[in-house]
């Protein structure tokens, strides 16, 4: 700083006498405790007093986030207070914007530590940890460039071009786009382009980009595990001492992943289809008896948020900040319950606003069918009365080898159609992000981003309350098979009740081919706002879908990794070619 100062020609002691500005403590303050009260006064003030508007940045901000940046990487501060810190530094860098583009003209010179162009793969719409990379990338003095979500490769590229981007990055939070973001990084090979790729985002990994990924485009391509850990690689990427050592070493672990994956000798750990079926859960079909829903057919359902409020699962609304533990015992803990309970109070209060405001709108839809299983299929009889118009429900058997236990798929709580007996199967889909965008625009604009990912993370863990509220009335009320279940609401949010709502995507119905039928004899584009995108993501984000068991004994499991065999017999049922499902799967292949 002081060396910039003095090329500036300014004398030792004016520097001196800058550099003591009570504000330019202040504004460090402000930034290392996230505190916006003051910010528009002191960032008037120190612009004035100091050479450059830059300088203010250059100066106390930056000071301030160092700090912030340094306590951050040694678990002293939390990423709430990172985004806390990001918000002071973006009001303030707001204001004094004007200033520098001023002083930018008249040849001085503005710099960034580097440009990011980030961007969630076509088809896609993972958005919160992006979004949290983003902030902490801002905060650390990258400009960047968010393209937003469902982005074509072309247009990644040609705005990394544009703006002579040091970095791409690309998130996904759905399989699809695992495939798409090979497909990218090949357009980028294909373009010219040498700089560094990102890839974040739940459904990514390093196995899958080490193997997928990497291979496809000669400039680095590197898997950021988590947002804390963003700047890190990026600083170790953009200094010429660091970036070697830091790509052998990468380098090496890819390459270790690779042979650690071609070695595996797959065959040796997974059975074949036919063995699977046979190691299948065999319920006691003869003594059974389904329950017929009270109500059947497709209704729709809105809740409003004080319904749902009580059915938020708070652990995992601290979760989504970083903070890991419990709820309610987090709240005392001696490292992390300050922030979760500040975390809490500010979710409070954004929740009364939301329910004041009445603009985040809920929609759902849910259906319980007369069904019956074969195998791996799930019929459904979609006229109750004629039983006639069937339609399948497919899924996958796990596949691994078991010393004990069956080998699981979902297709086996529900009773055989040999039995004769017919059994029922509850679909759903939910929503609480309508009307979600422009209240983050709103904040956006304020360059509040603490807030923008607040209500976000509040429309997330909505939706998954709306599906837990929903779950509840219909075991209750619909289709009734638990009438009289009295669970305290933390029993019911650890699903101690009767039945499952397995989630398409997840791991005992990985495929999200499944949510093509379950919207389609729900029709729910008709009945409600939630879309499907072409890679069968979920607009808007906030949304779950997913099917409902009443059987006392289904559960949760793995499908994990299946074989040829397997994937070949389900193309067929699916009538889609085999490179097709394979793209669908990726995650779940046990060959490739
Ligand atoms: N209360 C939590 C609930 C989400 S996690 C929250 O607020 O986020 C639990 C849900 O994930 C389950 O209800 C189910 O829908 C889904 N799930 C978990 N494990 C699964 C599996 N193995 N297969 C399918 N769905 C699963």
């Amino acid at each position: 700083y002081a060396d910039k100062v003095r090329d500036r020609g300014v004398s030792k002691v004016q520097e001196a006498a800058w550099r003591t500005w009570e504000v330019e403590k202040r504004l460090a303050h402000s930034l290392i405790n996230g505190i916006t009260d003051f910010i528009d006064e002191d960032t008037e003030e120190a612009r004035i007093k100091l050479p450059f508007a830059l300088d203010v940045i250059e100066g106390p901000l930056m000071d301030g986030m160092n700090e912030v940046g340094d306590l951050f990487s040694v678990g002293k501060m939390f990423l709430p207070q990172v985004v806390k810190s990001a918000r002071v530094m973006k009001k303030s860098v707001a204001m004094l914007s004007p200033f520098i583009e001023a002083e930018r003209k008249a040849g001085g010179d503005a710099h960034t530590a580097g440009k990011v162009v980030m961007a969630t793969v076509k088809g896609d719409v993972h958005d919160i940890g992006k979004n949290i990379v983003g902030v902490i990338l801002g905060c650390n003095n990258y400009e960047v460039i968010d393209l937003g979500v469902m982005v074509q490769a072309n247009k990644i590229i040609s705005k990394a071009r544009e703006v002579n981007a040091d970095f791409i990055g690309l998130s996904g939070l759905i399989t699809p786009s695992l495939e798409e973001m090979a497909q990218v990084a090949r357009d980028m090979e294909q373009a010219g382009l040498r700089i560094p790729l990102l890839i974040g985002g739940a459904t990514t990994s390093k196995p899958h980009t080490a193997l997928k990924i990497d291979p496809e485009y000669s400039g680095p391509v590197v898997h950021i595990k988590d947002a804390s850990r963003t700047t890190g690689v990026v600083r170790s990427l953009m200094s010429n001492d660091t970036k070697q050592d830091f790509m052998e070493t990468l380098d090496a672990e890819y390459r270790d992943l690779r042979i650690k994956y071609s070695k595996k000798d797959n065959k040796s750990k997974y059975i074949s289809l036919d063995e699977a079926r046979r190691n299948r859960l065999k319920l006691d079909w003869e003594s059974y008896n389904p329950s017929k829903p009270k109500y059947s057919g497709v209704m729709e359902m809105q809740a409003s948020l004080e319904e749902l409020i009580p059915f938020i699962d708070w652990t995992f609304f601290l979760f989504a900040w970083d903070i890991r533990g419990k709820y309610p015992q987090v709240l005392e803990d001696p490292v992390r319950g300050e922030e979760a309970c500040k975390l809490m109070e500010d979710a409070r209060e954004m929740l009364e606003c939301l329910k004041k405001d009445d603009r985040l709108k809920t929609e759902g839809v849910f259906g319980i069918f007369p069904a019956a299983s074969h195998n791996e299929d799930i019929l459904v009889f979609s006229d109750p009365v004629s039983n006639q118009s069937e339609s399948r429900l497919l899924h996958l058997r796990n596949q691994e080898i078991k010393t004990n236990g069956p080998n699981y798929c979902l297709a086996d709580f529900i009773v055989p159609v040999e039995s004769g007996k017919i059994d029922y199967i509850g679909m759903f889909a939910v929503t609480a992000g309508l009307g979600l965008e422009p209240i983050v625009s709103e904040f956006e604009a304020k360059n509040d981003d603490y807030s923008a990912i607040m209500i976000k993370i509040l429309a997330d863990r909505l939706a998954e309350a709306f599906a837990e509220y929903l779950h509840y009335r219909v075991r209750k009320e619909f289709w009734g098979y638990a009438p009289d279940e009295d669970l305290p609401m933390e029993n019911i949010l650890r699903e101690e009740y009767q039945g499952t709502r397995p989630a398409t995507g997840y791991p005992a119905c990985p495929d999200h081919l499944e949510k093509l039928t379950i919207f389609d004899l729900l029709e729910v584009n008709k009945r409600t706002g939630i879309r499907l995108t072409e890679t069968l993501a979920m607009m808007p984000g906030a949304s779950v879908a997913g099917l409902y068991f009443s059987h006392p004994d289904s559960k949760y499991f793995n499908v994990g990794k299946i074989s040829p065999d397997q994937v070949h017999n389900y193309a067929d049922r699916r009538d889609l070619p085999v490179a097709e499902i394979e793209k669908q799967l990726t995650n779940n292949l046990n060959y490739k």
